[in-house]
């Protein structure tokens, strides 16, 4: 009997009898022991509930992803674009084992809280868009769940909230300085890191513009960006290392 079966008839049994005489009808039904059918029962209803909660999680992380069809500034802050041009070509629906999905859920959870008072802010500059965590006394507040919280902030994430300095100034929020906070989803510590910008706001948005004007033309023209030399770590962290070569790259300077 399939886990739908058992707990459709569990229910028919105890509409009809108490607990223990509905388990004792079950075992014999199924052929088992009392002991073996409260297994059965247990396994059926965990199957149940958490099938339920996986298509609950991946409802939420849908709608919750950012407009393929735009250039997000989470498009642009990681290192290599050819990995950006990759992800909007290839964007797979959220897949995954449950832990993985969770701990993305609990992102998307944690980003609906207000913790500034002005929350998810909307921007948009130059064709480039962004959803700003939180603002607030000209302070960009940027949240970020983790399974492991780093010691410095990663260079990519200290560039996100260069970008998003550039769309909060460009429409008249001034920002002094950014927070990043970091939770880590599996012991649920907690790391605050404050980021004093060292560069201006003209030469950030001198280079946020013009890797815009790359991915968007590498989009136009159909052709991946160059990958990037420098920086084995973006790779190895990369979804599209077997797609961009990388992969077979590494496997074979393994062999020698
Ligand atoms: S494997 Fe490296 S070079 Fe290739 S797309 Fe990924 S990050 Fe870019």
């Amino acid at each position: 009997m399939r886990y739908p079966e058992v707990i459709d008839k569990l229910k028919i049994l105890l509409s009809q009898a108490k607990p223990d005489v509905a388990l004792a009808q079950l075992a014999v039904d199924l052929g088992l022991d009392t002991q073996k059918a409260l297994s059965v029962i247990q396994k059926s209803v965990e199957s149940y509930v958490k099938s339920r909660l996986l298509q609950a999680i991946t409802r939420d992380l849908e709608e919750a992803k950012p407009p393929l069809e735009k250039i997000n500034v989470t498009d642009l802050v990681f290192p290599c674009l050819r990995h950006a041009f990759y992800s909007k070509k290839f964007f797979e629906e959220k897949r995954g084992r449950l832990p993985d999905l969770l701990g993305m859920w609990i992102g998307v959870k944690l980003h609906e809280t207000r913790i500034f008072s002005s929350h998810e802010i909307e921007l948009e500059y130059n064709g480039i868009f962004g959803r700003v965590d939180g603002y607030e006394d000209e302070i960009l507040l940027e949240l970020k769940t983790t399974r492991a919280i780093p010691p410095e902030p990663y260079p990519h994430h200290v560039k996100q909230v260069e970008y998003y300095r550039v769309l909060l100034e460009k429409s008249g929020r001034p920002v002094k300085f950014a927070v990043i906070l970091y939770v880590n989803v599996n012991d649920l510590t907690t790391k605050v890191f404050p980021i004093l910008f060292d560069r201006s706001v003209e030469e950030v948005e001198e280079e946020l513009i013009k890797r815009k004007k790359e991915l968007e033309e590498a989009l136009q023209k159909d052709i991946p960006p160059p990958p990037i030399p420098d920086e084995p770590w973006a790779c190895d962290y990369c979804r599209f290392a077997y797609l961009c070569g990388y992969q077979a790259i590494k496997e074979e300077k393994a062999k020698n």
